[in-house]
């Protein structure tokens, strides 16, 4: 018999795990796991180092420290005219994951059922699960990823309690428009259903697009649990600090949960995170740039082999369209890059509940460096000698 319990025993590992484990071995390289190879910024780490030294070293409130939960409030409202109280609307958690887990325990019961766009992020199934949830999911499709009104309206009944947007969007690099969002949030309005926005990449946005967030739709206010964390914008994917924006009445319910999952994040750092929340908008120009030219730099990289990518408007990672080279499926392409051509890449099939629906796709990550971008063009020129 077996010790562990049946709400994980179905989970396996995660890709990502299993993925930067597979790169190890064959010492590949990794643009599989999303994580920056570079160094995190200056202001970052003397803060860190500063909030140590200042002996902030036991624990936090566990809603967050008071300062920090104030500069979220005022980055929401500068960048979204979002008002947020900090006090009762805002709680600091152990990255975007817990934030996720904590908000889907804190208010979905079993049976419920939660919308979630395919592919999705891993955690957000195994935590509707866990809650006893059930979800439903609406399959985005390249090369556009883009919704149709009438398929997402039919996902919609009296069960549904909460959907889940994801923009700009892992793995698609898609960034919901704001037709999408005002159909999204209708749907939420006419159902009673509650929305929970993962927007880890809100700065990592590229060419004309614009990152529109759900809560500051007309409604949504009330209805919106609006997630961000630190991992993606300031190259610190370690730090784990998250935050839920949300109206009181649902923040309560996600402190509820969260006061016994971790009680509070490290505190230290979640001193040196208002440091990075405070940073002025030439930090996030900066940001834009540096990684559009990452993108742009990985995208002729993968189309001088002959691979198809797809161009992604936000995030840090380019799926790629592999249905024409002949491999049984995403997976078989995946360790066969890993192994014999030295580059790893995720297998997107992890991030559908039919995972036939991304056997033609594989994901890269360019948050590397240029000179590890520049090794791994090098690599991949032996796809076309085969
Ligand atoms: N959501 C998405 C879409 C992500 O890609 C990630 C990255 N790991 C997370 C949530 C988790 O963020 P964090 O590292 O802050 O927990
Ligand atoms: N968010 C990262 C990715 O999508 C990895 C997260 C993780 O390793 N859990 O690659």
């Amino acid at each position: 018999m077996s010790y562990m319990a049946q709400r994980v025993a179905g989970f396996g590992t995660t890709i990502f795990t299993e993925m930067t484990a597979l790169a190890n071995e064959h010492q590949a390289i990794n643009l599989g796991q999303g994580f920056p190879d570079f160094a995190a910024p200056d202001f970052m780490k003397d803060a860190a180092i500063a909030a140590i030294e200042a002996d902030i070293n036991q624990y936090a409130p566990a809603n967050g420290r008071p300062r920090l939960r104030q500069a979220i409030a005022q980055k929401v409202q500068d960048f979204y005219a979002v008002e947020a109280n900090p006090d009762t609307e805002i709680t600091v958690l152990h990255g975007a994951t817990e934030a996720i887990f904590a908000t889907i325990l804190g208010l979905v019961n079993p049976g419920d059922e939660v919308i979630v766009f395919e592919p999705f992020y891993d955690s957000y199934v195994p935590a509707i699960q866990m809650a006893g949830g059930i979800p439903r999911f609406y399959t985005l499709r390249p090369p556009n990823w883009q919704i149709d009104a009438g398929e997402l309206a039919m996902l919609f009944n009296n069960k549904t309690k909460l959907i889940i947007v994801n923009t700009p969007h892992n793995p698609t690099g898609k960034v919901f428009t704001e037709i999408e969002l005002g159909l999204i949030a209708n749907l939420c309005q006419q159902h009673d259903v509650l929305a929970m926005t993962d927007e880890v990449y809100e700065h990592l946005v590229f060419d004309e697009q614009q990152h529109q967030t759900l809560i500051s739709l007309p409604g949504m206010a009330a209805r919106t649990i609006m997630i961000s964390s630190l991992g993606k914008t300031f190259s610190v994917t370690g730090w784990k600090i998250g935050w839920t924006v949300a109206p009181p009445e649902l923040t309560h319910a996600i402190f509820r949960a969260h006061q016994f999952m971790t009680f509070c994040g490290a505190a230290p750092l979640q001193e040196a995170a208002v440091t990075a929340v405070s940073q002025p908008p030439s930090f996030y120009h900066e940001l834009t740039e540096f990684y559009t030219s990452k993108r742009n730099f990985l995208l002729d990289a993968l189309k001088s082999v002959g691979l198809r990518p797809i161009a992604p408007h936000g995030t840090y990672f380019i799926m790629v369209d592999i249905s024409h080279l002949g491999f049984a499926n995403d997976v078989a392409f995946c360790r066969y890059l890993t192994s014999k051509i030295g580059v790893a890449a995720i297998p997107p099939s992890a991030f559908y509940h039919n995972p036939t629906d991304g056997a033609g796709l594989a994901r890269f990550a360019f948050c590397k460096e240029e000179k590890t971008l520049a090794a791994a063009a090098n690599r991949l020129q032996r796809l076309k000698t085969g």
